[in-house]
């Protein structure tokens, strides 16, 4: 096997005195596509967002690319193991949210060459026609000038999509990227996803509760229980023969 791309060592992360996740142990592959699945409150969104850096573990270890993210401090505080070790990290990883989080004063075009130009200090021309590249990548060309509140929330979703896919993350995260859209916007933005999916070379983590899709896309889907991996396997395995009564219970919900 591959390098993983990412991986958690008996992970934590408690708020005040609740424990979200307890002792996460997962490693992901370059290129794996990967469904989370699991009911509200089960630490799903926190398990990603750990990933992406918006949050810092209480215990445990983490590695992006074999880079320790963070470090024991002496009176057990984790602290960023290495300023530039983040920030390369951080552009490693790429993360859309059920809520889109655009800037809503720059045009759809300003909003993908943003991180480039800033993060990457890529070239303004450089940044343009990447963006110019992913926003047809999403079908989107015609809508570069346009404002987020100009666009419809499957529209405003694909952007998300292109701003994340312009810094070529190696792994993409998902969080119930379709739950905020209207039931007829969620089509194209799966469809996005499934061509992602197609190309291959990106890892991708989908915090989802479309159970068809992920069974369509996924090459491994988890199950998270509070704060717990309770199973692993592939979608055959863990959506269409689940083995637990608590699996089987979870998802009878969804037919
Ligand atoms: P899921 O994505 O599976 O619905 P989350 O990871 O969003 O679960 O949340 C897991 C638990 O952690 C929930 O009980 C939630 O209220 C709590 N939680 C998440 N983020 C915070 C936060 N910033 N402060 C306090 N509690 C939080």
């Amino acid at each position: 096997m591959e390098e993983p791309i990412a991986q958690y060592f008996d992970v934590h992360k408690s708020f005040g005195e609740v424990d979200v996740l307890k002792g996460i142990n997962l490693s992901i592959q370059p290129g794996e596509k990967i469904a989370l699945i699991g009911p509200s409150g089960s630490g799903k969104t926190t398990i990603i967002r750990l990933l992406m850096t918006l949050e810092q573990p209480t215990a445990g270890k983490m590695e992006v690319n074999g880079k320790n993210l963070w470090q024991m401090k002496k009176n057990d505080k984790l602290i960023p193991a290495n300023d530039k070790h983040l920030r390369e990290v951080r552009g490693d990883i790429g993360m859309v949210f059920q809520h889109f989080n655009l800037f809503p004063h720059m045009t759809v075009l300003e909003n993908c060459m943003s991180a480039p130009i800033s993060v990457k200090k890529e070239s303004k021309e450089s940044a343009r026609k990447h963006s110019l590249e992913m926003l047809e990548k999403v079908g989107l060309s015609d809508k570069v000038d346009l404002f987020p509140d100009q666009l419809s929330g499957g529209q405003k979703q694909r952007v998300a999509m292109a701003r994340a896919l312009v810094m070529r993350p190696k792994i993409m995260l998902f969080d119930e990227v379709t739950s905020a859209l209207d039931p007829e916007l969620v089509g194209e933005v799966l469809e996005v996803i499934r061509d992602l999916a197609d190309d291959g070379d990106m890892a991708m983590v989908l915090v989802t509760h479309e159970m068809d899709f992920a069974i369509d896309i996924a090459d491994r889907v988890i199950f998270l229980n509070e704060g717990v991996i309770e199973a692993d396997g592939t979608p055959a395995e863990i959506i269409e023969n689940p083995e637990s009564e608590r699996l089987q219970d979870f998802l009878s919900r969804f037919r």
